[in-house]
């Protein structure tokens, strides 16, 4: 097993960039920082998250509704929820040789990590992005992207109740692009400056928010465990009392084991009221909910698990990645799980003779209808193998000459590499038995 190591991400890093996983965002104009592209298997992984998550966390449930709210919003909203007055990071410049601008919350000491300079005094940073709405560029026409999608949950929270049939306790689910104009980056796609968050914002009884606050950490942390994730690789870790989001009453990582050490990867944080409370104030609009029951109007508390879809890739690559040492030659693998990998089953013809790859064609036709396929003639049949083995595609099957007379292919599995010949009416049920769907 290869060890997490701090060469891990850089070996990762060009195994995204090699397979088509992820590019840097206007790469051919020396790329622009904290800001990446998806390739064609990067498209794939990332929509498996998000189904996974939607399906977790709206389909399979009957308490919570989706959402779909604007990036540009009202900038009213940012003044009433606390964002521009409090969501700002401590910066700090080197006065040294080198200039670099630090996040002062990330340091240790006080002096340049880079060249050992002194640095200036602490100020805070706004992570907003600023843009103009129509085409005066003055102080009334700024908007800001939005730093997180919860905001446009809150001020959706009476348009969701009114037209639903959910009671408290309920929740609305948003995925979507938020923008941080982050002061330190790096660490490829885990600290970005345009980013993709899955958030719920769970509306419940006042006082009952500190149960659903521990339900909703054990849920997270167990689907985290459902997509593959090592259990050993995750942990839940309480916020001291200096990190508090300006929000929140309490929160809690779920901490992931980057090649870097432990680092968020979702936070579950309790709002309180204090969003609605705002919104409702600032806005002047009636936002409380009525107990059907009782007649009782209160402001619901809020508990949110908010999760990067960033994040989550990085760590399932991460955690996926393997080298072994095969016949004494290394085999890169990623061991990820059926259900994110980008293509569950390869077909693959022997040689690219029509009698073979007609058949095979039609195979992968058929298996297409339900499971993610790709079809593959080119290069040698080993070469073939190494790249599904890297893309961390389970199953490779083999059409060859003997299909043709037995009407049977062979499967390979990514894992033990073990290969068995399967008849052809046996293809399907075979294949969805060992991905386990
Ligand atoms: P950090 O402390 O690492 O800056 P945060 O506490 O500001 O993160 P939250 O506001 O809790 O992050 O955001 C919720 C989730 O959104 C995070 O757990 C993370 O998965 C994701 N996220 C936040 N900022 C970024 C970013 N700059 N790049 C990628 N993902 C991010």
């Amino acid at each position: 097993m290869a060890e997490i190591g701090p060469n891990r991400l850089e070996t990762l890093v060009s195994l995204c960039k090699r397979r088509g996983f992820v590019f840097q965002s206007s790469e051919i104009y020396g790329g622009i920082n904290a800001v990446y592209d998806f390739g064609p298997l990067g498209v794939r992984l990332r929509r498996r998250i998000r189904d996974l998550w939607w399906r977790e966390m709206v389909d399979l449930r009957d308490d919570v509704e989706g959402l779909e709210a604007a990036i540009l919003m009202n900038p009213t909203v940012w003044q009433a929820s606390g964002h521009l007055a409090n969501f700002s990071d401590p910066l700090v410049d080197c006065l040294g040789e080198c200039h670099q601008r630090w996040r002062a919350d990330h340091l240790e000491g006080d002096r340049c990590p880079n060249c050992g300079g002194p640095l200036s005094a602490v100020r805070q940073f706004n992570l907003m992005f600023k843009t103009f709405i129509g085409p005066l560029e003055d102080e009334s026409a700024v908007v800001y992207l939005r730093p997180e999608t919860a905001q446009g949950i809150f001020v959706n929270f009476k348009n969701v109740l009114g037209t639903s049939r959910q009671r408290v306790p309920f929740g609305i689910a948003q995925i979507g692009r938020s923008f941080r104009n982050e002061i330190s980056t790096g660490n490829f796609v885990f600290r970005l400056r345009e980013l993709e968050m899955m958030e719920l914002e769970w509306f419940c009884t006042p006082g009952d928010d500190a149960r659903w606050f521990d339900y909703w950490c054990a849920e997270r942390i167990r689907w985290h465990q459902s997509l593959g994730l090592k259990p050993e690789h995750l942990r839940l870790r309480p916020h001291g009392e200096g990190e508090k989001a300006h929000y929140a009453l309490a929160s809690s990582d779920i901490e992931y084991l980057y090649p870097w050490g432990w680092a968020e990867l979702e936070g579950i944080a309790r709002r309180s009221d204090y969003d609605l409370r705002r919104h409702q104030e600032v806005s002047g609009k009636d936002l409380q909910y009525t107990d059907p029951a009782t007649g009782q109007r209160f402001l619901p508390f809020v508990v949110e698990p908010s999760v990067g879809v960033d994040r989550t890739f990085l760590a399932l690559l991460l955690d996926a990645y393997d080298e072994e040492e095969v016949r004494g030659e290394t085999r890169v693998v990623l061991h990820l799980s059926p259900q994110v990998a980008p293509f569950q089953v390869a077909v693959l013809p022997l040689s690219n003779k029509p009698e073979l790859t007609q058949v095979a064609r039609t195979v992968e036709q058929e298996l297409r209808r339900r499971f993610a396929t790709e079809y593959d003639y080119t290069q040698s049949i080993g070469k073939r193998y190494r790249r599904q083995d890297e893309i961390g595609t389970p199953l490779a099957v083999t059409v060859d000459f003997d299909t043709l007379e037995d009407h049977a292919v062979t499967i390979r599995d990514r894992d033990s590499m073990e290969q068995v010949r399967v008849p052809l009416e046996h293809l399907e049920a075979m294949c969805a038995e060992r991905l386990g769907q």
